[in-house]
């Protein structure tokens, strides 16, 4: 989207910004400012692109941490083929590229001054506000499990709460022969495929160094994403090792016992864990919901041609914090939600209505050494509803439909992919190309 000079002046006439758009350039004051809380997958991609897409206007990013460590690629270091060195980034490049970074922690949103507090004290006033504040764990939610019990529990789901290393040294700890017990909630959260990702991640570095051991998988839901391959991949890969218990099977677990490392489900059985893996309900992060964005569920509706709140005008909610199934909670669509986002904050500073958007999803899952499965989806608004766009999908193929050596092919270029798609995605949010 180009357009004339955007300045403050014009990005606060409102719908008479139509008319300032009309008029000969003036040089206002100061330009039109784009703030944006949280500096992950959809903040620092929609403050990568504002600031390459729209010269004119300031934007501020606002991220509590100075350093970044994704959650793609975590399970990877539990795998053993990472580091957390490699996954971490700094906010300098996009400094460099002309965002004002401020670490700091937003504590308040005044959608009526237009401003965001910080704890230090300050304000930074905004025109219009983007949040990407990620997601917060729903302590209690299952009995036990409180911010104390994840230290013996870890998570291992919210870097910025708990680094992966946590529920690594556990792992490494752990005499050959335990269980290391998942607990996985019901949806809508963080990364359908990711605790799949992880026990194929943990299988890989168990069938290398702790051969004898198992894993447990208790799960709140009937099914997850990508199941068949997944599945046909473990019996490949890990014969025996990998045990998955769907809810009707009785895997919803309700209670831990952090000091006995049990974990005990609905229908009241008690498994003890060598190391266990509690991945909580989850919810908006703090400042979304004290800001007034979240409804009953803890999540926040949107506007699905904007993102714009539909609780609060003139802030769009981006992200996993937002609510835009079909879509799943990824690190890749919270980055074309920001693209979107991004330009119909400035069409709106403008008096314009945002462009019609098409939104992305793919989601690579590591199953072992040079084995990736993926899937695809393409997404639109349909009125204020976000809808999937028929057959434009897609899925990896199943086994059945290749021959061994086409197969094998077929995973480890997927494998290659998804470093491909880590890569170019992180080089881009993080300004390095
Ligand atoms: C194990 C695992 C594997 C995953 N693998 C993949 C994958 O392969 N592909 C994929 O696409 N997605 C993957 N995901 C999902 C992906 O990590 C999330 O969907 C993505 O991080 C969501 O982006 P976000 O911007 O909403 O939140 P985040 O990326 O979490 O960013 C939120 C940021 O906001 C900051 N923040 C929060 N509150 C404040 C505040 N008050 N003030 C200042 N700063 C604040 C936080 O510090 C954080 O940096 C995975 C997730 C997990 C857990």
């Amino acid at each position: 989207m180009t357009g004339p000079t955007l300045t403050r002046r014009a990005a606060l006439a409102g719908t008479a910004g139509l008319a300032a758009l009309a008029a000969p350039r003036v040089r206002a004051q100061t330009a039109a400012r784009i703030v944006i809380v949280g500096g992950g997958f959809g903040g620092a991609s929609a403050a990568r692109f504002a600031r390459d897409a729209f010269p004119d206007v300031e934007v501020t990013l606002v991220e509590r941490a100075r350093s970044f460590t994704t959650c793609p690629y975590g399970n990877l270091v539990l795998g053993g083929t990472r580091r957390i060195e490699q996954i971490t980034f700094t906010y300098d490049a996009l400094a460099r590229r002309g965002v004002r970074v401020v670490h700091d922690d937003a504590v308040a949103v005044d959608p009526q001054a237009r401003g965001v507090r910080l704890a230090g004290g300050t304000t930074v006033p905004y025109d219009r506000l983007i949040m990407s504040p990620g997601i917060d764990l729903r302590w209690g939610a299952i009995e036990g499990y409180t911010e104390a019990a994840a230290e013996r529990m870890p998570h291992g789901w919210v870097p910025s709460l708990q680094p992966i290393t946590v529920l690594e040294r556990q792992l490494r700890e752990m005499p050959d022969g335990g269980t290391f017990v998942m607990a996985i909630p019901d949806n809508p959260f963080r990364c359908p495929p990711g605790p799949y990702e992880r026990i194929s991640m943990v299988a890989q570095y168990f069938k290398r160094a702790k051969p004898r051991s198992k894993i447990l998988a208790l799960d709140s839901k009937g099914g997850f994403s990508k199941q068949p391959l997944f599945m046909e991949a473990w019996a490949e890969l890990y014969p025996g090792m990998i045990e998955w218990v769907s809810a009707s099977n009785d895997g919803k677990v309700m209670k831990v016992d952090p000091q006995a490392l049990t974990l005990t489900t609905e229908f009241g059985q008690v498994h003890r864990a060598a190391v266990a893996n509690v991945i909580p309900p989850q919810m908006a992060a703090k400042i979304a919901r004290d800001a007034g964005l979240a409804n009953q569920s803890g999540w926040c509706p949107v506007r699905a041609r904007s993102f714009e709140s539909a609780q609060v005008p003139g802030i769009h909610v981006i992200g996993d914090a937002s609510i835009a199934a079909p879509m799943p909670k990824s690190g890749y669509v919270a980055s074309t939600h920001a693209r979107q986002a991004v330009a119909a904050a400035v069409a709106a500073l403008r008096g314009q209505e945002p462009p019609d958007p098409v939104y992305f999803n793919t989601c690579y899952s590591h199953v072992g050494p040079d084995y990736g499965i993926s899937i695809v989806g393409t997404y639109r608004a349909d009125g204020d509803r976000f809808v999937e766009v028929p057959n434009s999908g897609g899925i990896s193929p199943r086994n059945e439909t290749m021959t061994p050596e086409r197969r094998a092919e077929q995973r480890r270029l997927e494998a290659l992919y998804a470093d491909g798609w880590y890569e170019s995605l992180t080089r881009q949010m993080f300004g390095l190309s």
